[in-house]
């Protein structure tokens, strides 16, 4: 007989380290399954082709990458959102999109399935043209997913900004959210993004399935709640399949930060990163430095240029500011002389994954992007949370009230946190009684974390479930 034709699983990443990153570790998952190969889709515009090249590189054979022609948004306003961005380019390389599918369900291997991440929904009314089924992967929690898939029905159901709504928000197995806890992209009706946000929730419901980067006991109530939910039929099923962590690689370890980490003490350094586009405002800055430098801790901090006008300023790159210029040198006047020893400052970058789970760190001071989220619980690092822009002040809340694992900082009336809670909260955090409880917590979690994926835990299962859909789905195909 014909050897059995392989599942090939389509997976599309959109622009932006948090997505393409564990987009890629799924497609690794999934083309470790017996008898699965996955092609990686990804984008040309805001990809500079360092920055994902050690990850693309590591992956296996079974696993084949594709990149999408460049699309121009030139006509894009100068102000427009990351996220219009990021959606304007995955809408025009559609076209392309269309063409790669096309030709790959020519090729010998089909295509069993379609996975687009969560700003690619609109890929799925091309994958159904051809008749694949289509499954979204959501790189961010459970309940931010059900916070989008809401977005819809509040939109229709009410008139003012959701920051002015009066009762909390009540979802499902949901930690109860103010509407100004929502995803920041809807805070302003009048914002293109918004109305991009209610289209990509009602897409959201041609797919077959979420795969969801969380897993069960970091979520278990809104798993639950989300389970009723579809099978009512209001959703497709969500499966909680994570976490998709980037996996430590030895070149990353030879970064000059791990190098100083070698000679701090165990548990004693807070790293401090604000993600991959996280910025704070020169004041903000200011005070950040001020209160790390009294808090007597040790740090390591990855600091990017301020900016007073965008939380998430170093998304699209360092704002144009001059080659040779460091962001280091807009830390205040003496503050790396008089921390040396006993703080180190990192322009733009440092291999996280690496940093947490090196001996030495024993805090992290996060914006809460959810794949930095994974890999604290992965390290069993507790956090001080302290959230930016996206869905970032809804994880913050399910941390810090949910979880256990982050303590929150309070800011004054206009947003900044000043340096006296900075000490404060640090302190606590690295060397205080809520500091110890949310490090027993991080630590629990990482064990229940790597209990989901041992063969028959919850994350595995979940996953062999979806799988098996796939593969009947391929199964079909070939017959067809
Ligand atoms: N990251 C890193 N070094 C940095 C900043 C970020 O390795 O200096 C990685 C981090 O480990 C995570 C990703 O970039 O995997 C950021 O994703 P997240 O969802 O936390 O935040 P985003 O950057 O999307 O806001």
């Amino acid at each position: 007989a014909a050897p059995e034709r392989s599942t090939h699983v389509v997976l599309l990443a959109c622009p932006g380290t948090g997505h393409v990153l564990p987009v890629a570790e799924l497609a690794r998952r999934v083309a470790g399954l017996d008898g699965f190969t996955a092609t990686l889709v990804t984008f040309t515009n805001f990809s500079s082709g360092d920055q994902y090249s050690s990850t693309f590189a590591s992956l296996p054979p079974s696993v084949s990458t594709a990149v999408l022609p460049e699309v121009s948004i030139d006509d894009l306003p100068a102000d427009a959102r990351a996220e219009t961005r990021i959606i304007a380019v995955v809408r025009r390389a559609l076209p392309h999109f269309r063409d790669l599918l096309r030709s790959l369900l020519d090729s010998p291997a089909g295509v069993a399935a379609f996975v687009p991440d969560l700003f690619c929904p609109w890929a799925l009314e091309v994958s159904a043209e051809f008749g694949v089924p289509g499954y979204v992967f959501c790189p961010t929690n459970l309940m931010a997913l059900s916070t989008i898939l809401h977005t819809p029905e509040l939109d229709r159901t009410t008139t003012c900004e959701f920051r002015d709504l009066p009762d909390l928000i009540r979802l499902p197995g949901c930690v109860p959210l103010h509407g100004s806890e929502l995803l920041d992209t809807v805070q302003d009706r009048a914002d293109p993004a918004y109305a991009l946000v209610v289209d990509l929730a009602k897409l959201y419901l041609l797919s077959q399935g979420f795969l969801v980067n969380t897993f069960d006991a970091m979520e278990h109530e809104t798993v639950a709640a989300f389970e009723e939910l579809s099978d009512e039929g209001v959703y497709p099923p969500a499966y909680a399949v994570g976490p998709f962590i980037r996996p430590r690689s030895e070149k990353s370890c030879e970064h000059s930060s791990l190098r100083w980490l070698d000679e701090q003490p165990a548990g004693s350094v807070l790293y401090v990163c604000f993600g991959s586009g996280g910025t704070l405002s020169r004041e903000q800055t200011e005070e950040l430095a001020a209160g790390l430098e009294a808090s007597g801790q040790r740090f390591l901090w990855v600091v990017q240029f301020p900016s007073d006008k965008d939380k998430s300023g170093a998304f699209f790159g360092d704002g144009g500011r001059g080659d040779g210029d460091s962001p280091v040198k807009y830390l205040p006047e003496g503050f790396v002389e008089r921390t040396e020893g006993t703080g180190l400052a990192v322009p733009f970058w440092a291999p996280q994954v690496e940093i947490l789970s090196h001996p030495a760190v024993g805090g992290f001071v996060s914006h809460c992007g959810w794949n930095s989220t994974l890999e604290a619980v992965a390290a069993g690092v507790p956090t001080v949370a302290w959230p930016l822009y996206a869905e970032q002040r809804m994880n913050a809340k399910m941390l810090s009230e949910r979880a256990g694992m982050a303590l929150r900082p309070e800011a004054r009336e206009d947003g900044v946190v000043t340096r006296d809670e900075v000490a404060a909260v640090v302190r606590e955090l690295m060397a205080g009684e809520k500091g110890a409880s949310a490090r027993k917590k991080a630590r629990l979690l990482r064990e229940e974390m790597a209990k989901g994926l041992v063969p028959d835990g919850r994350s595995r299962q979940a996953f062999e479930a979806v799988a098996g859909r796939w593969k009947a789905a391929g199964n079909g195909m070939a017959a067809a």
